[in-house]
C-alpha cells in the first residue's frame, strides 16, 4: 500500500487541508491519506489551540464519507509534545514492511523543518511530498522548486538533485522529496478562527459538519 501521512494541528481542519489531501492522493496514487492531529504541537502557541479531542472529532466529521481519507489518534495517545519523528517511527512499526509511506506537508511547514526534532532522520526514514501553499515563497511551481532546491541543498544535504525524469529531488542515501502544485485554496486555520472571532460566516472555509460542530461546542469565541 502507498500511504500518505498528513500531520497538523487542524485547529480546525479546513477545506484547504481537504483539497490538498484529495489532490495528492489522486496524483501520487496513494491508497490512503491518514490525517494525524497533533496533541501538543511544539511550534504553536497552546493558548489558541482547542482540545485535541475536539480537533480529532472535527477531522473525523470532515473526512466522513471520503474513501481513502482516514484518521489516526496516535499523537493523542502520547504524552508531551507531538514530534513527527516519533509518529513516523511508531507508524512505520505498525504498517507492513512493503508499505510505502509519504509525509505530506505544505511549503510553509517544509521550510521550517530544520526546527523539528531529529529532522535529519526524517529524510532517512520517509519520502516527503511538499504542497504549494498560497502566500508562501512565491506563487508558482517554478519558484517553489527553486526554494525547495535551495533549502534542501543548503540545510539537509548538498547531494540532493532534482530529477526531471522522476519529477522529484533524489539523493543516493536519503529519501526523495516530491513537489506538488495542488492548485491550493488560500485558506488557513488562522483565517477560520479570525472569521469566528468577528462573528462572520465560515461556510466557505470549512465543511458544513465542521461549522456545525464549532457552533454547537462554542469553539474559538
Ligand atoms: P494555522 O493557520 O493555525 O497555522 P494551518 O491552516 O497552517 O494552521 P495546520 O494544521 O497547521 O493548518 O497545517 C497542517 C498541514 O497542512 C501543514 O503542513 C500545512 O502546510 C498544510 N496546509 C494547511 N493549509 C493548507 C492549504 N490551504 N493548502 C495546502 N496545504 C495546507
Amino acid at each position: 500500500m502507498r500511504i500518505g501521512l498528513f500531520g497538523g494541528t487542524f485547529n480546525p481542519i479546513h477545506l484547504g487541508h481537504l483539497k490538498a489531501a484529495k489532490r495528492v492522493k489522486a496524483h501520487f496514487a496513494l491508497d490512503t491519506v491518514v490525517f494525524i492531529p497533533s496533541a501538543l504541537p511544539p511550534h504553536k502557541d497552546p493558548i489558541n489551540i482547542c482540545k485535541p479531542k475536539d480537533r480529532l472529532e472535527m477531522v473525523r466529521l470532515a473526512i466522513a464519507g471520503y474513501q481513502g481519507l482516514s484518521l489516526s489518534d496516535s499523537e493523542l495517545k502520547r504524552a508531551g509534545y507531538s514530534y513527527t519523528i516519533d509518529t513516523v517511527c511508531s507508524l512505520k512499526n505498525e504498517y507492513d514492511d512493503d508499505d510505502q509511506l509519504f509525509l505530506l506537508m505544505g511549503l510553509d511547514a517544509f521550510l521550517e523543518i530544520q526546527t523539528w526534532k531529529s529532522y535529519a532522520d526524517l529524510f532517512r526514514l520517509i519520502a516527503s511530498i511538499v504542497m504549494l501553499r498560497p502566500g508562501v515563497g512565491g506563487a508558482d511551481f517554478n519558484q517553489m522548486q527553486t526554494l525547495v532546491d535551495q533549502y534542501l541543498t543548503s540545510i539537509i544535504s548538498p547531494r540532493y538533485r532534482y530529477s526531471v525524469e522522476k519529477k522529484c529531488f533524489t539523493h543516493a542515501k536519503l529519501q526523495p522529496v516530491s513537489l506538488y502544485d495542488v492548485a491550493p485554496l488560500d485558506i488557513s486555520a488562522t483565517a477560520v478562527r479570525e472569521q469566528l472571532k468577528r462573528r462572520q460566516s465560515i461556510a466557505s472555509l470549512v465543511p458544513p459538519q465542521v461549522a456545525e460542530y464549532i457552533q454547537r461546542k462554542g469553539l474559538y469565541q
